[in-house]
């Protein structure tokens, strides 16, 4: 087995991008096209949440939307195309100390960057019951803005309470006919400002102490069970929507020791840039960005990223 310690084994690289969604392949694009040689590592879901989204319309520049994973597929090309280095690999331990840029893929191959972008993303968390997993992108979702025009006009469900399901709630109220909130407990853990804001909307009703016991439906969604945990009472909601917003994960557990994050483990960047607390380290996409969490403002860090870290680089002559 190869022996990543060893110096001769560690491959030197110019710029390194660790993640593979809109952030890390504008990334790749701006970083190929100005001459850094970036080679990009994928990890464990290539293209990242895009690929579990059906249409995409509200990325400018696509009129008639787009289906995420093609979308995706044609950031990659274009990525591709200008000469950017994709490979398959998770990066699975990283050493930042003392300067150095050094990060190991599927615990085997070791490399050494002179800049390091990361375009982890975030991962929705979500219920864990088969049937969210079945028919999800067939009416479940994580993610109002992106899918909830597709309901326009039909009744929804939204599950969690914190200012997440409050703020999806609220905007799922102004093209929906209805919108049900599940609540598990008797009280939100949103801001009181947004659990007034749901409270006074006429078309939201906030089921209280109530959780998810099946989403109905063979191809798509139809009805919601649900189980009032104070009376043990089962209910099915006709709903053509689910929306699960009970938080989302930043991918960031790998970097944890050495760079800055904020309690929620999203990583911290100075403020108008995509910097890091370390030199040489730069974040862009979801794994920095806990409010605006679009594909466009993704894109948009990646661009800065590659920007600052080209500025970076001939800046220190490298
Ligand atoms: P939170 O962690 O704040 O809230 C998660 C919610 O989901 C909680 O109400 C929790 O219930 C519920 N939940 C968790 N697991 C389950 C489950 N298995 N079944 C049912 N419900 C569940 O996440 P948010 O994404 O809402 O917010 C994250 C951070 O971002 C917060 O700091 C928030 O303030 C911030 N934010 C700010 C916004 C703004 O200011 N405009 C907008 C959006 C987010 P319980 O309370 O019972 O634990």
């Amino acid at each position: 087995m190869e022996d990543s310690n060893k110096n001769s084994n560690i491959e030197k690289v110019h710029c390194l991008i660790i993640g593979s969604g809109p952030a890390g392949y504008t990334a790749a694009i701006y970083a190929a096209r100005a001459g850094l040689k970036p080679v990009m590592y994928q990890g464990l879901q290539p293209g990242g949440q895009l690929m579990i989204t059906n249409d995409v319309e509200n990325y400018p520049g696509y009129p008639d939307g787009i289906m995420g994973p093609q979308m995706m597929e044609d950031f990659q090309k274009q990525a591709a195309r200008f000469g950017t280095d994709i490979r398959f690999g998770l990066v699975t331990k990283v050493d930042f100390s003392n300067g150095a840029h050094k990060v190991t893929v599927d615990d085997t191959h070791t490399l050494q960057a002179d800049a390091v972008i990361i375009s982890t993303g975030a991962s929705a968390k979500w219920l864990g019951l088969p049937s969210e997993q079945r028919l999800n992108g067939f009416g479940v979702s994580a993610c109002a803005v992106c899918d909830g025009f597709f309901y326009r006009g039909t009744d929804v469900v939204v599950v969690g309470a914190g200012d997440t399901a409050c703020e999806e709630a609220s905007y799922l109220s102004k093209i929906c006919s209805k919108v049900y909130m599940l609540v598990r407990r008797d009280q939100m853990r949103a801001s009181q400002i947004m659990q007034n804001r749901v409270k006074n909307i006429p078309n939201i009703e906030i089921l209280w102490n109530t959780e998810t016991e099946e989403i109905l439906g063979e191809h798509a969604v139809e009805a919601v069970r649900v189980k009032n945990v104070q009376t043990g009472e089962l209910r099915d909601i006709p709903a053509k929507g689910f929306f699960v917003a009970i938080g989302h994960q930043p991918n960031s557990d790998v970097f944890k020791p050495y760079l800055d994050m904020d309690t929620a483990g999203y990583i911290v960047t100075e403020k108008g840039s995509t910097r890091t607390n370390v030199e040489g380290v730069f974040a862009c996409g979801d794994v920095q960005d806990n409010v605006y969490r679009q594909a466009v403002t993704a894109a948009g860090t990646g661009c800065m990223a590659a920007l600052d870290a080209e500025r970076y680089l001939a800046a220190k002559g490298l």
